[in-house]
């Protein structure tokens, strides 16, 4: 999404010399990787677009994975930068050598660049849980984003781990499938209730033919969103007081065994965990075939999970819905910076950039969607598009000759991070649960501030920020 969204802006300003490197064969990043069943963005698809290429013909207020795996295609396609992406060619090493980027790719190619965006993503490598006796299992096992579509859904006795966006997803689309379906919880989850009928032909019609409308209808997302944004940064906010109300009278009405309530009752805040949406996960969970599994796991066995409770799940497919390791970004990708400045080193403790994208003395490099960036449930696309916004500032700064090197300084950077530090404190994401928004310290690894602060901070980057060299 962002790679795109970069060949097509710099292509746009007129650069000519523009090379977008994919590993896999194929574009989409999390789309492409991500195909389970029930997959869906829980950002309605008119905010999960691009703003300059906006899409009438959605089929749902929250559209199917695939859907937008061929919008992203159709972009690439219509803005004519497919023929910039050299697929299977995962960048090795990228290393400052005499004042410019020296790439290697693990096909042996090699490339020079004076300017390098990585637009490597988040939610990318799979959290393979670390749970005794995994590999004994012989039915089949596989992680959420690896998704098997060999293997028989249909009448078989699925396990599901996990309880995260992506599991709530594939228990209300597997349910009604399989023979029996166990969803292994270790924490509950709060659910936002949220309806998702498609939308009629006549409405795609009417922003077909009217371009204005569908502006105003993605301008009006982006400020209810920007406005849900704002709240979910002080966790004693109205917007999140209205959060928790709606998601307690969810759990009340819709389920109905006081005692399986009870069990789907977290313990901590709503928000405080990445909100999960679902217009119907509790009516899924009390279908006849389904079954919460709340005792801890102990371990897994050829036939099945093994609970603390002594009792065997028996199970002919397992699903790993255990999400994703989260603090990569571009690595394993060895990045090579000033005297032989190893990002590995910099970031040994844990990743950090000046407001998510500049490195210090990793210079002509920036992030989208980079370390302590805003996550959340708006849209990573309106993200992306503030955030290259600013670092085409950057890449002018060089491209116009004004300097040949540019790179936040530390103590902009330190600066930043330790008031983003102090201000994570007050989030509702640091009000005690666990959650992939949490550092190694516990610390949410997140912009800790408003969406409107966001927006202002990148619309000019503040230069005596950054070191300049000529
Ligand atoms: P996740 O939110 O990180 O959830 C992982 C789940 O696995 C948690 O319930 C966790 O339990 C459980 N888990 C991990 N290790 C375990 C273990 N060893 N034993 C038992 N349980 C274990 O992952 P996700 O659901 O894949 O979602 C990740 C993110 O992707 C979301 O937060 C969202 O940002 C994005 N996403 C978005 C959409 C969308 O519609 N836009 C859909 C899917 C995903 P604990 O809670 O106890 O840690």
């Amino acid at each position: 999404m962002a790679g795109i969204l970069s060949a097509i802006k710099l292509t746009e300003a007129g650069f000519t010399d523009v090379t977008v490197y994919e590993k896999a064969d194929r574009l989409g990043g999390t789309w492409r990787e991500n195909t389970y069943p029930g997959i869906a963005c829980d950002v309605p698809s008119h905010l999960y677009s691009y703003s300059f290429h906006l899409n009438p013909d959605w089929s749902h207020p929250f559209s199917p994975g695939q859907e937008i795996q061929a919008y992203l295609e159709q972009v690439a396609r219509d803005h004519h930068v497919e023929g910039l992406i050299h697929f299977g060619e995962e960048i090795t090493t990228c290393a400052w050598n005499d004042r410019r980027w020296h790439l290697d790719t693990v096909t042996g190619h090699q490339n020079v660049a004076d300017f390098v965006i990585a637009a490597t993503g988040v939610l990318h490598h799979p959290n393979y849980p670390e749970i005794k006796g995994l590999n004994t299992f012989v039915g089949s096992v596989f992680h959420s984003s690896r998704w098997d579509h060999g293997v028989a859904i249909d009448d078989a006795r699925v396990g599901i781990i996990g309880t995260g966006s992506t599991a709530v997803q594939l228990v209300s689309a597997v349910v009604d499938r399989a023979k029996t379906l166990s969803l292994f919880q270790r924490t509950a989850q709060w659910i936002m209730p949220q309806e998702n009928p498609a939308y009629r032909a006549e409405e795609r019609a009417d922003w077909s033919r009217n371009p204005g409308k569908l502006q105003h209808l993605h301008q009006t997302l982006s400020e209810l969103f920007t406005s849900f944004a704002n709240g979910i940064v002080n966790a004693e906010s109205p917007e999140m007081a209205m959060i928790a109300d709606l998601c307690r009278q969810n759990l009340e009405t819709k389920v109905t065994d006081p005692e399986l309530r009870e069990r789907l009752r977290p313990n901590y805040r709503a928000a405080c965990k990445r909100l999960v949406i679902s217009p119907n996960f509790y009516e899924s969970m009390q279908r006849d075939n389904a079954e919460l599994v709340t005792d801890p796991i102990d371990h897994i066995e050829a036939g099945g999970i093994r609970t603390g409770d002594g009792r065997l799940h028996a199970l002919d497919v397992m699903v790993l819905a255990t999400g994703f390791k989260v603090d990569a970004f571009m690595r394993p990708m060895s990045v090579i910076g000033r005297d032989g400045r190893d990002l590995a080193q910099v970031w040994s403790d844990r990743p950090n950039a000046y407001l998510s994208i500049s490195i210090p003395e990793f210079p002509n490099f920036a992030m989208i969607n980079g370390p302590n960036g805003p996550v959340g449930n708006f849209s990573l696309i309106e993200v992306a598009e503030l955030q290259f916004g600013y670092i085409m500032q950057l890449v002018d700064r060089v491209h116009s000759g004004q300097c040949r090197e540019i790179s936040a300084t530390q103590s902009a950077t330190d600066q930043f991070e330790s008031e983003r530090v102090t201000a994570a404190a007050k989030t509702i994401w640091s009000t005690g649960c666990r959650s992939w928004y949490l550092d190694d310290r516990g610390i949410p690894a997140t912009w800790p501030w408003s969406f409107d602060r966001f927006c202002a901070e990148m619309e000019r980057p503040k230069l005596e920020a950054f070191e300049l060299r000529p």
